[in-house]
């Protein structure tokens, strides 16, 4: 079960609206068991069909347990570019699509496979 803060799901949906209609991506950080922060990479693409966050700008820093992108449709599943980029890295990652209501939130592992999440 993957936990996650609930005034960072806020955070996260005011930065998804504001960067709509293009993609906001970031990583995620844990502390203490829960996903408490998000880390925007300088390397991080800010657009409308790319592939979000290159693993060549993954940063090297244990606490980052993944990513979160929007996707500014409803498609709520991961792109192929997506679940390549999961594999790579990680054991959590966030895909809110639009309008990034809280019903909008999939977290999916590494695999690819959906995770259940607890908002605390
Ligand atoms: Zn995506």
């Amino acid at each position: 079960m993957i936990r996650i803060d609930n005034e960072l799901l806020d955070f996260i949906t005011h930065a998804a609206k504001n960067t709509y209609p293009n993609e906001f991506a970031a990583f995620l950080r844990e502390d203490e068991g829960v996903i408490s922060e998000v880390v925007f990479s300088p390397f991080s693409i800010f657009g409308k069909n790319s592939s979000t966050i290159s693993h060549f700008s993954l940063p090297l820093d244990t606490t980052i347990i993944g990513t979160v992108h929007s996707h500014p449709s409803r498609n709520g599943s991961p792109s192929e570019g997506d679940l390549n980029f999961f594999s790579h890295y990680g054991k959590a990652h966030i895909i809110v699509r639009y309008p990034y209501e809280r019903g909008d939130y999939f977290f999916y592992s590494r695999n690819g496979d959906s995770l259940e999440y607890e908002v605390v």
